[in-house]
């Protein structure tokens, strides 16, 4: 990725020499998330690029040097199929990594195909190899998952869990996602997992909100058919007219805060995860929406690696209910990673993943 709005070139690098720690990677799959469409437009502050996009990736490893084991102390061999945590480089020395213990918010942290530039290599999934610095946090693919699980799930599935567990869904919980994209598909997938009695997704299109039913919604709610006082009914309607115990934005629509907020009980909580870029203010009543109703509301920006590790354990002992593999709607080489993209930013598919091996559709 050039730039913003630039056309998605293919270039070629060098095959990079591996320093002690480090790991190359064949890559199997990497995603196209709507992160990558931000990026293109030049939504995200601070992108270096050239990059090479793809920050959630899954290969296999072709080479690796004085590495014997991943991160969680499984050991690793060439031809291990792997996954690992775009972020690198958190410092472990600032204030918000030793007293704020926000290590998400550290200055020094750097994210595979987002904020690494191509100039310094292959630091992105969209790519046939994938280098990852010392460091690197890799996971082996859990026992009773596959490579299209992971990917089909992507930072999607980190985040809608990390969300999850911001809420601090309450067992019995009713809980509201807003959107039915990747993230919201996983917050409605752990909500229920977690615990909630009754799971309701607002979201388009009208596939996605079948996925959301594979998911475990409860109820399902076509944005694009219904207006703001036919959800208001609605969600009422399922909670004695109270609204929901938990909402959980993920729509990245700023529109979707005020609406979230009326629909939430008194004394609810809302996370807002949807907001990664920045799409301007929203219009609150501070007294209503807010302050009168009790309201929480907590923002969860990216993920750690705990989310990662944890999420896959639980997506591993519940893969039977969980059709991340079904979410990827399109497989793209790397030539067509421009289409990809377009496709994504059209909602023609819910996931598309970059298969820069082959075999591409
Ligand atoms: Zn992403
Ligand atoms: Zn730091």
């Amino acid at each position: 990725m050039p730039g913003p709005r630039k056309a998605i070139e293919v270039r070629d690098f060098p095959e990079p020499a591996l320093e002690p720690g480090a790991i190359l990677l064949e890559t199997i799959a990497s995603e196209v998330c709507g992160t990558d469409v931000h990026l293109h437009h030049g939504r995200l502050a601070g992108v270096p690029y050239p990059i090479i996009p793809g920050h959630v990736s899954v290969g296999r490893i072709a080479a690796l040097r004085d590495v014997t084991h991943d991160a969680l102390g499984a050991p690793l061999t060439e031809g291990d199929v792997v996954t690992f945590y775009d972020v690198h480089g958190t410092c472990g020395k600032c204030w918000y990594c030793l007293v704020g213990r926000q290590p998400n918010r550290c200055p020094e942290r750097r994210v595979y195909g987002i904020t690494f530039s191509a100039d310094d290599g292959l630091l992105g999934g969209w790519a046939e190899r994938i280098y990852l610095k010392p460091g690197v946090l890799t996971v082996k693919i859990p026992e009773g998952l596959t490579a299209d699980d992971v990917i089909g799930g992507g930072c999607g599935l980190f985040t809608g869990f990390a969300a999850v567990e911001r809420a601090d869904v309450p067992m019995g919980a009713t809980v509201l996602v807003q959107g039915a994209g990747p993230v919201g598909l996983a917050a409605a997938a752990f909500a229920g997992l977690r615990g909630a009695a009754a799971v309701i997704v607002i979201g388009a299109p009208e596939a996605r909100l079948e996925l959301a039913r594979r998911f475990g919604a409860d109820e399902v709610l076509l944005f694009e058919s219904t207006s703001p006082h036919e959800r208001d009914a609605a969600v009422r309607g399922l909670t004695g007219g109270r609204g929901v115990d938990v909402a959980i934005e993920a729509t990245g629509n700023a529109d979707a805060v005020p609406e979230g907020l009326r629909l939430l009980r008194d004394g609810g909580t809302y996370v807002i995860a949807g907001h990664y870029t920045d799409v301007g203010p929203v219009n609150l009543n501070a007294h209503t929406d807010v302050n009168r109703k009790h309201a929480q509301i907590r923002g969860q920006w990216g993920t750690d690696f705990t989310h990662v590790v944890r999420a896959l354990a639980l997506f591993a002992r519940h893969r039977a209910h969980l059709p991340f593999r079904d979410v990827i709607g399109g497989r793209y080489g790397l030539s067509d990673a421009g289409r990809a993209l377009a496709d994504v930013e059209a909602l023609r598919v819910p996931k598309a993943v970059i298969v820069p091996n082959g075999p591409a559709e």
